[in-house]
């Protein structure tokens, strides 16, 4: 039973691992953009895990590959070749514009970061990591160093060599949405809190757990001028953003207009397997070669095989022309629902990466905390489960597996309807 199971959720697992919901949720079952709690109620998945399951809970290619590859061959580490691997990085590059050409597979964002700050440190030789503030990009030792907001506690001091900019955040930010106004403080953080040479600059091309927030207009392509003018590489995280989410291209950076240097992705890349990359050029492939390097796990053969199947569900079912429908079709529906519920303070984000911040005051902006969490907990109970983020913890995150339908969105905007109006 449930409780039988908490009970040895509380009694054996680590206290610090939360859980969303004041009475937790159990699922057992999952089927494409469906979760199953164990008596067999049926919710709508409108936050994928967190925005992990791309192509749909279970999808039958993903889970066929792996079933297949289980019985062939599990595991190698990355001492011996093995078939799959090999063809993921060929199948993976070719959905990669320009020279982004070389992939090195591990195991999970924070991983996959860690060796992109390394790959532009070794690059460059410099050291110098310029971040966002308001960023995520993980939580080992060295991402969590390029944190640059405080929610998680004790406040994690900025990392050796890592400098955070102003957030180009156009509600919040302080500088509005003038993207070449937040440029010149980059600018500034370069010329006097650096020895005016960069190792790189990291940045999500749309925030994720910072609430959705889209980069102001202009920034990105002026940053990254100025950090390849200071000697440094550009790393875009797509943790979140690739593989269609944006519905209008593969790549979130793409929709920025830049060409980074070194790409990392995880979650939607593997649906749920572990599975994550770092892409780049084969300059800098080549002087990470000069170091010897090794990762047990990575791009090891059950999860090549089912992130190749990702890759072939992405392109056969139309994965992304259907985040660009659905999501135009339900950003819609938000903005209609922010004309007639003033909690809303914004509606933002692209295709299926959409963000609604809810603030008490449209003027002052002061943030609806404890409202957007009721909303959500009322959600659970009306059969819709999404995320929420934020600096304040008052943006509603809707980022479902791609294969929502405009049903499921009209269902999940019915929903939402009724759970503000009741607040
Ligand atoms: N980058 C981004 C943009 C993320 O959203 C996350 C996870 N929320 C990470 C990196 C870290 O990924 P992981 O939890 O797999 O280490």
């Amino acid at each position: 039973s449930k409780a039988e199971v908490y009970g040895l959720r509380r009694q054996f697992l680590s206290p610090a691992m939360f859980h969303h919901f004041k009475d937790p949720l159990m699922v057992v079952e999952g089927n494409m953009q469906y979760l199953y709690d164990e008596t067999g109620r049926r919710y709508l998945d409108a936050f994928a895990g967190i925005v992990t399951v791309s192509v749909g809970h279970c999808h039958p290619r993903v889970t066929a590959a792996v079933m297949q590859q289980s019985k062939l061959l599990q595991h190698t580490t990355t001492i011996y070749l093995h078939p799959e691997v090999a063809q993921y990085g060929k199948e993976l590059t070719d959905r990669m514009p320009g020279n982004l050409k070389v992939a090195y597979f591990v195991n999970s964002g924070s991983e996959a970061n860690d060796m992109a700050i390394m790959m532009a440190r070794l690059h460059t030789g410099n050291y110098d990591i310029l971040a966002l503030r308001n960023a995520y990009h993980g939580l080992s030792e060295s991402t969590m160093g390029l944190l640059g907001h405080h929610t998680w506690k004790p406040n994690v001091p900025q990392g050796f060599g890592v400098r955070h900019l102003m957030n180009p955040d156009p509600y919040r930010g302080m500088l509005g949405s003038d993207g070449k106004a937040y440029a010149a403080d980059a600018k500034a953080v370069i010329e006097s809190a650096t020895p005016g040479q960069v190792a790189g600059f990291v940045a999500e091309t749309i925030q994720g757990v910072g609430g959705t927030v889209e980069l102001a207009e202009g920034y990105l392509p002026a940053v990254y001028q100025m950090v390849r003018d200071a000697g440094g590489v550009c790393i875009a995280d797509e943790v979140q953003t690739g593989f269609g989410r944006t519905g209008s291209d593969y790549w979130g950076f793409q929709n920025a207009g830049v060409q980074p240097d070194i790409v990392t992705m995880a979650k939607g890349i593997g649906n749920g397997l572990p599975l994550a990359a770092v892409v780049t050029t084969p300059e800098i492939a080549a002087t990470l070669a000069r170091r010897l390097h090794f990762n047990t796990f990575g791009g090891n053969p059950v999860c090549a095989a089912g992130g190749r199947a990702v890759l072939q569900a992405v392109d056969e079912d139309g994965i992304q022309a259907n985040a660009a429908k659905v999501g135009a079709h339900l950003k819609e529906a938000l903005l209609e629902l922010q004309q007639r519920h003033d909690i809303i303070g914004d509606v933002r984000g692209r295709g299926l990466m959409l963000g609604v911040e809810m603030v008490r005051d449209r003027a002052t902006k002061e943030p609806a905390g404890p409202e957007t969490a009721q909303v959500m907990e009322r959600l659970r109970h009306l059969g819709v489960l999404i995320g929420k983020g934020g600096l304040y913890g008052n943006v509603f995150r809707i980022k479902p597996p791609m294969c929502l339908t405009i049903a499921d969105a009209d269902f999940l905007i019915q929903a939402m309807d009724l759970a503000l109006s009741e607040l």
